[in-house]
């Protein structure tokens, strides 16, 4: 006999990202968040990874 109703349990809140800038990454065009690795040069961060990054240097 086990009822499954929902006691209100409080959910821990994890990491806001609410106050995080977000950004357009140029090459695959989908918006990303400021990471803490990126804290120091945010203004010279276009691509939403390295890979993008690259990829984006590959095509021509
Ligand atoms: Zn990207």
């Amino acid at each position: 006999m086990r009822q499954k109703h929902d006691e209100g349990e409080a959910m821990p809140a994890r990491m806001k990202k609410a106050d995080l800038p977000t950004r357009t990454c140029l090459a695959c065009g989908r918006p990303f968040a400021w990471r803490k690795k990126w804290e120091r040069d945010w203004a010279m961060v276009k691509y939403c990874s390295e890979r993008c990054r690259r990829s984006r240097r590959a095509a021509r």
